[in-house]
C-alpha cells in the first residue's frame, strides 16, 4: 500500500486507534488501517524481549504479557492506544525514575516509500532508532515494534485527597520517594488526589466488584459526566461544584497486577492539552495556573494531571534530556476551552515547555525546532527517507518545516 500510494504519487498515513487530539493521524490522501495488523511475531522470554505487530492494542498486549509473566514496566493511563500509535507522539505514564513507552522499545521495523522494510535498534542504525521511536508517522511506517518486559509484578497503589498546598510543597521529594508518583489538582477547589503506585511482593488484593463500580463507573465517570453536564449548561455550577468536589474525593487501597492500576476507564469526554516541562519549574507553573483560574471567562470543570518522567535521548521526545514534569489541562466537551488552553500554553512555554505531541497545541516548527536540540537532525533524516513527502499530513505540515 505505501509503495502504491508513493507511485500513484498520493500521501498515506497510518491509523493507531484515533485517541490524538491533535490531527497526527489525520490524512487528505490514504489511510492505511492498521487494526488487523495485531498480535506477537516474536517472542524472547530469555531476553524478556517480545516483537509486537504495530497496530496491536496496547490492553491486548498487556494481557498476553502477564500470560507470559511478563510486564511493561510503565504506562499511561488509559490502555486503548495502538502500540506503535502510543509511542509515535510519545506517550507517557508517570514515574520519575522512568522514561516514557518509547523509550521502552529496542528495536523498530519502518516500511519506506518505495515499500521496503529498515530496521533500526541501538546498535543498528542507532541515529534512526533515536529519532524513530517518536517520530509522529513522519519516517515511515512502523510495521513491528521490539518492546523491553520486566517480570509481572504488583502495585501496591494509595490513592488520597490531600490539601493542595502540602502536595505543591512535597511533590518533588515524592517523585523521587515513589515508583509512580502523580496528582490531580482541582482548579476551585482546596485539595489535590494523589496518587502513589509501588511496586509490593505482595499478593493482589483489588478493589472488590462493587468497591471498583462504585470509585471507577459511578464517582469518576458517571458522577463526573453529571457534574460536566450541569457545568456545561449552567456555567455558574462548575465553581460550587468544584468545591464539593473536596467533599467526595475519597482513599482508597489496594494491590493488583501493575497493568490493572496503571490504566482506568475514562469516559467522560474532554479535550486536552499537555506540556513537559522541566522539573525545576514545576512549582511555578502550577501557581501561574492556579492564579488564573479566577481570570477565566468559562469555568473549567476537570482537574490538571502532573505527572513525572526520566530523561531520554530520543531526538523527539518532550523528554528529551531533561528530568522532566507533565502537566496536562482539560476541559469538558462542547464547554470553550481555547482561552484557557492559549493562557495555559503561554505559562508552559515561559518554563521552557515542550508540548506533547497527540494532545492541542499551536506551536508550529520554528518554535519547536528551538525547543528540540536534535530537531535538525530529525528533519535531515526525513529528507534522506522521505523526500517526496509520502508520509506527510497537515500535522507534519505543522509541526516539521
Ligand atoms: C482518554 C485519553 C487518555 C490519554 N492518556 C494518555 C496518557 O496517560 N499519557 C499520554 O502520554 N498520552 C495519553 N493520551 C494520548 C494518546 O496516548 C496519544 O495521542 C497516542 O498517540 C494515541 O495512540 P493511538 O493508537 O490512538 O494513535 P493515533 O492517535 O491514531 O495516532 C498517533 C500518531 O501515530 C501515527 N501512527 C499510528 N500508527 C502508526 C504506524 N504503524 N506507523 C507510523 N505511525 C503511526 C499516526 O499517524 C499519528 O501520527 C490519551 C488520550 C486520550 C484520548
Amino acid at each position: 500500500m505505501v509503495r502504491k500510494a508513493a507511485e500513484a504519487e498520493q500521501t498515506i498515513r497510518a491509523w493507531g486507534s484515533g485517541h490524538s487530539f491533535t490531527p497526527a493521524a489525520a490524512t487528505n490522501g490514504w489511510a492505511l488501517d492498521l487494526s488487523a495488523l495485531s498480535g506477537f511475531s516474536d517472542i524472547d522470554l530469555t531476553r524478556r524481549a517480545v516483537t509486537v505487530k504495530a497496530g496491536t492494542l496496547l490492553r491486548d498486549l498487556n494481557a498476553a504479557l502477564h500470560t507470559l509473566g511478563l510486564a511493561l514496566e510503565n504506562l499511561g493511563d488509559i490502555d486503548t492506544q495502538t502500540v506503535a500509535g502510543a509511542i509515535s507522539t510519545g506517550t507517557h505514564g508517570t514515574g520519575a525514575r522512568l522514561g516514557n513507552l518509547a523509550t521502552q522499545v529496542l528495536a523498530l521495523e519502518l516500511v519506506q516509500p518505495d515499500g521496503s522494510v529498515v530496521r533500526c535498534s541501538a546498535e543498528e542504525k542507532p541515529d534512526l532508532f533515536a529519532a524513530a521511536r517518536v517520530s509522529l508517522g513522519a519516517l515511515g511506517v512502523i510495521s513491528t515494534v521490539t518492546l523491553r518486559c520486566v517480570p509481572r509484578f504488583v502495585l501496591a497503589a494509595n490513592e488520597q485527597p490531600e490539601p493542595i498546598e502540602q502536595v505543591l510543597d512535597t511533590m518533588q521529594q515524592a517523585a523521587d520517594a515513589n515508583d509512580h508518583f502523580e496528582f490531580f489538582m482541582f482548579p476551585y477547589g482546596c485539595k489535590a488526589l494523589v496518587k502513589r503506585n509501588n511496586r509490593t511482593a505482595d499478593e493482589p488484593a483489588p478493589l472488590s466488584w462493587a468497591a471498583e463500580f462504585l470509585s471507577y463507573e459511578l464517582i469518576e465517570n458517571r458522577a463526573f459526566a453529571a457534574l460536566c453536564r450541569l457545568g456545561r449548561t449552567v456555567p455558574a455550577s462548575v465553581k460550587p461544584a468544584g468545591r464539593i468536589a473536596d467533599a467526595v474525593l475519597s482513599a482508597r487501597a489496594y494491590r493488583d497486577w501493575s497493568y490493572r492500576v496503571f490504566a482506568t476507564p475514562r469516559k467522560v469526554r474532554m479535550v486536552e492539552s499537555e506540556y513537559a516541562i522541566p522539573r525545576g519549574a514545576l512549582a511555578e507553573v502550577l501557581t501561574a495556573l492556579r492564579s488564573l483560574y479566577g481570570r477565566l471567562a468559562t469555568p473549567v470543570a476537570f482537574p490538571v494531571e502532573v505527572r513525572f518522567s526520566a530523561s531520554d535521548e530520543i531526538w523527539l521526545s518532550p523528554s528529551y534530556d531533561r528530568e522532566t514534569a507533565y502537566v496536562a489541562v482539560h476541559q469538558f466537551e462542547g464547554m470553550p476551552y481555547l482561552e484557557y488552553f492559549r493562557e495555559f500554553e503561554a505559562i508552559a512555554r515561559a518554563a521552557g515547555g515542550r508540548p506533547h505531541w497527540g494532545k492541542l497545541h499551536t506551536l508550529a516548527s520554528p518554535e519547536l525546532g528551538a525547543l528540540y536540540p536534535r530537531f535538525d537532525d530529525f528533519v535531515r533524516l526525513r529528507d534522506e527517507l522521505d523526500p517526496s513527502r509520502v508520509f506527510r499530513n497537515i500535522y507534519t505540515d505543522q509541526v516539521l518545516p
